[in-house]
């Protein structure tokens, strides 16, 4: 049987407080719902600097995206469940 199960990416979309520019995280996760999501802080930071931890419900949009998780790219899924998406 292949190791291949479905994983979920997550893109929040956050406005930067300092200089009003869009700022997006993305993550994967097991958890497909946003709730899930959405009640966790992530560092946010953008380009002019500023840095925030922000609550996932604090987006202005969320997005998710079923991902079929594949051998080739564990690498990439590893470095992702670094931003503190898989906890
Ligand atoms: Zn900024």
């Amino acid at each position: 049987m292949a190791a291949n199960h479905m994983a979920y990416v997550h893109l929040l979309l956050f406005c930067c407080k300092q200089c009003n520019k869009p700022v997006s995280i993305t993550g994967i996760s097991d958890v497909g719902n946003l709730e899930e999501i959405d009640g966790h802080t992530y560092e946010v930071e953008c380009r002019c600097g500023w840095l925030e931890n922000l609550l996932g419900v604090e987006a202005l949009r969320h997005w998710v995206v079923p991902w079929e998780q594949r051998n080739n790219v564990h690498h990439r899924i590893d470095r992702a469940e670094g931003i503190g998406f898989s906890n």
